[in-house]
């Protein structure tokens, strides 16, 4: 292959998984899903009315099933996705003064949101370079931890579990945007576990959704009964309100409820949390398998306990430009495999979420394999 570039490089077809969408965000959406789509009913319908309120009501009782929350938890959904729900959390779930994990972009970027919020105090920030997990510490006086389940730009999955030496009424606040729905969590350790559709969830993005503790849901009253100024669209007391009428503040996008519920209930009948999870665990082990045995790559994530289920890394040796990789992958068809734009490393980044057929995992690793000799 001397003389050529990598995007001549030709794949056989015989290696090519069945579906190359390897995304960390947006991620596959099912082929079944994008079909029922095509016939849904509730497109081009009202918000406010059936048939779009009973997909609401499908996606709030369906969620509760599939993390079995507790009696007196509730679901909210609202519009703008995780980055704005940093900013619906800092308006009305943080009273004063927040703890931060920050151990890449996405755990950064809230905690700067919190930092640059006039109403609230320097929040408290612990980091970890990337790659690495910081660990929370209970202090008095804390009223929120912000903890981050799994961190999309790194790889790099933490367990959840109140931090001890916390006061009492703390609010532990979990941004779940690439982990829900395919890691799984205890709901006594978490107050606001938060995440939106377009990962885990196979559907569009644009949304948020928070399940809230019968402890969240007190602070959000105490907040709103406070008095604190809060921008209309960002009040966490009004989505709730519309939440319980199986409705959003304003219009959501139909599709994006539709692909989410398709996924959700397909979930549901495979056997829930533990047949994600599982199908998560499955594409994993074998993408850090294959990493450990190849003799030019290894996972990124030091600690094997921190390797993230449905967001792999995986390092290349200098010898092997991961860019060049990436880009013969695309011109055969399988897409997204770039490391995370800020990360800066020569890597591969595999979103195995529970969509991704873990056999479509092996055979992308057997065409890494196949465009790394070939670009030899
Ligand atoms: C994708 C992602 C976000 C941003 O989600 P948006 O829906 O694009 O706002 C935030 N946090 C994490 C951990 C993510 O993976």
């Amino acid at each position: 292959m001397a003389g050529n570039t990598s995007i001549d490089i030709r794949i056989p077809p015989a290696l090519l998984p069945a579906d190359g969408r390897f995304g960390c965000g947006p991620s596959k959406v099912r082929p079944e899903a994008l079909a029922a789509l095509s016939r849904a009913t509730e497109i081009g319908t009202s918000h406010r009315a059936d048939p779009v309120r009973s997909l609401v009501r499908r996606l709030r009782s369906g969620l509760t099933e599939l993390f079995g929350l507790p009696a007196g938890w509730e679901v909210a959904l609202g519009n703008g996705g995780s980055v704005v729900f940093w900013d619906v959390a800092s308006f009305g779930l943080i009273e004063r003064r927040s703890q931060h994990l920050s151990f890449g972009e996405f755990s950064a970027r809230f905690a700067a949101t919190v930092a640059a919020a006039p109403h609230l105090e320097e929040p408290e920030v612990i980091e970890a370079p990337p790659g690495a997990l910081p660990v929370a510490k209970g202090a008095p006086g804390l009223d929120a931890y912000a903890l981050t389940q799994n961190e999309t730009s790194t790889g790099v999955m933490a367990p959840l579990a109140r931090p001890a030496g916390a006061d009492g009424d703390a609010l532990v606040l979990v941004d779940a945007t690439s982990a829900a729905g395919g890691i799984p969590f205890d709901p006594s350790e978490v107050d606001a576990y938060y995440f939106a559709p377009q990962k885990c969830f196979a559907s569009d993005g644009g949304l948020w959704v928070a399940l809230l503790s019968p402890a969240a849901l007190t602070r959000i009253e105490a907040i709103k009964a406070s008095g604190r100024w809060v921008p209309g669209s960002l009040d966490l007391a009004d989505a709730l309100e519309q939440s319980r009428r199986n409705q959003t503040v304003n219009t959501p996008a139909v599709a994006t409820l539709f692909l989410f519920v398709h996924q959700l209930e397909w979930l549901l009948a495979g056997g829930g949390m533990h047949f994600a999870a599982a199908r998560c665990r499955a594409s994993s082990g074998h993408l850090y398998g294959w990493a450990h045995q190849s003799t030019f790559a290894h996972p990124f994530v030091a600690n094997p306990e921190e390797r993230s289920t449905v967001v792999g890394t995986v390092d290349f040796d200098p010898a092997v430009d991961a860019s060049a990789v990436c880009a013969a992958l695309r011109a055969n068809g399988i897409v997204d495999t770039e490391p995370y734009r800020k990360l800066g490393r020569n890597q591969m980044r595999v979103g195995m979420y529970p969509a991704v057929d873990p056999a479509d995992v092996e055979a992308l690793t057997a065409c890494v394999d196949y465009v790394v000799s070939a670009l030899g």
